[in-house]
């Protein structure tokens, strides 16, 4: 269940749970997949994948036509009235922004008809979402100035290290993106985070004395718990581990917090603890940054060997060499989209097995699953390749099968 990014906020999200409390018996009834709520679950998973499918097409076809037409040149050339500031052969900044502007501006102006409709539409759609279209917008805005600032100021360090160190640029680049994840991972739930939601520390009570037991067993210091109010947003229920170093903490959707029994909370939780304990955040990093250093090698080469065969560019420096550097990362990404996916299920497998283990609480380990399912619209059993592919947790019919496996070894 943790993210570490923002993209929780749109992948899930449901209906308020059945109900699950038999008051007249006093005993809790056992959450049942909701078989309605499934076939929903297909559709809308279908059609997200069509919509991300359309999404990728885009820049594909962009940078198509950039690479083999003349067009990539003709835009470098047609920006020649800003090359004025020169402050390092090759390295021309005014025209470096200008053509990243540009690619920019027309990709994302492209792509924004389906953001709005798998961002906005879809999701209102299927009841998962609480946003007016003025605080859905608000966000869009939010994020864009965020990330642009320090999008341009990437491209430029990239293309200055092209200009000053062209054999080594890759290593450099890497290690700036390490150092740049590591100190945004900690700033995530200080600065960014409050930007979009509201953190609230969680008052003391039920859900912080099972924490804080949890964590005594476990030999380990949980920094800070919190409460985000996802309910402004999404009907989903999430939970997440954030953080590095001194802001790490664990962070409860209200959405969780409010519906889940204090058993399926304290799995939750157990599971986020679990994260901390194994140390995945920085595992995270220390892998992506392995990945993204194959990545940026292959586009070290690809540079080198078109620059000098192809005598229109001017340099591994030009500004035309962007939509080249786009198409190797790009299809470098796609490509090891599963390792870097399956890596993170096996975290998630680890985290599961840590929450059962430290619980012990099997049945609400399968209720909440259960309740995650119905409520943030999950699919069960996606099509194995799917799952493969575009998973970053195991699908929750695996997670229940890996705990039922479990109280099958471990009879109580
Ligand atoms: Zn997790």
């Amino acid at each position: 269940m943790a993210d570490w990014s923002f993209a929780f906020v749109r992948r899930f999200a449901g209906e308020p749970p059945p109900h699950t409390r038999d008051q007249a018996a006093g005993e809790p009834a056992p959450v049942m997949v909701d078989v309605a709520r499934q076939r929903q679950a297909r559709h809308y998973a279908r059609q997200r994948q069509r919509l991300s499918l359309m999404s990728m097409a885009i820049p594909a076809v962009v940078i198509g036509i950039l690479l083999f037409s003349q067009l990539g040149f003709g835009l470098r050339d047609a920006l020649v009235g800003t090359v004025g500031w020169t402050p390092l052969v090759g390295w021309e900044p005014l025209r470096i922004a200008a053509y990243f502007g540009v690619l920019f501006g027309v990709l994302t102006i492209l792509d924004f008809p389906l953001t709005y409709y798998s961002g906005f539409i879809l999701p209102h759609r299927y009841g998962l979402a609480t946003q007016t279209v003025g605080a859905w917008l608000l966000d869009q805005a939010k994020g864009l100035a965020l990330t642009l600032p320090f999008e341009v100021a990437a491209v430029e360090f990239v293309y200055w290290l092209l200009a000053a160190a062209p054999e080594t640029w890759w290593l450099w680049t890497g290690l700036a993106l390490l150092i740049f994840t590591a100190v945004l991972s900690n700033l995530v739930p200080v600065l960014l985070l409050p930007i979009f939601y509201t953190l609230t520390p969680l008052p003391d009570g039920d859900v912080k004395r099972r924490t804080l037991a949890l964590a005594a067993r476990a030999r380990t210091r949980v920094r800070g718990i919190y409460s985000m109010n996802l309910s402004a947003k999404t009907t989903a229920a999430n939970a997440m581990v954030t953080g590095l170093g001194n802001t790490r903490r664990i962070v409860i959707g209200d959405t969780l917090l409010d519906r889940y029994t204090p058993d399926e909370i304290e799995v939750v939780v157990a599971h986020e603890l679990g994260h901390q304990v194994h140390h995945d955040i920085p595992k995270l990093i220390a892998f992506s940054t392995v990945v993204t250093l194959g990545g940026l090698f292959l586009v070290n080469l690809a540079l080198h060997a078109v620059v000098s065969r192809v005598t229109l560019y001017t340099g591994l420096a030009d500004a035309a060499t962007m939509p080249l550097v786009g198409a190797v990362l790009g299809v470098f990404g796609l490509v090891t989209l599963p390792l870097t996916n399956g890596f993170s299920r096996v975290v998630e497998r680890q985290a599961d097995a840590y929450a059962l283990e430290t619980t012990g609480k099997v049945e609400a380990f399968i209720s909440a699953m259960t309740r995650l399912a119905n409520q943030n619209l999950a699919e069960l059993d996606p099509a194995p390749l799917i799952e493969f592919l575009l998973y970053n947790h195991p699908s929750i019919g695996k997670r229940l099968v890996f705990a039922r496996r479990y109280a099958a070894r471990h009879p109580r």
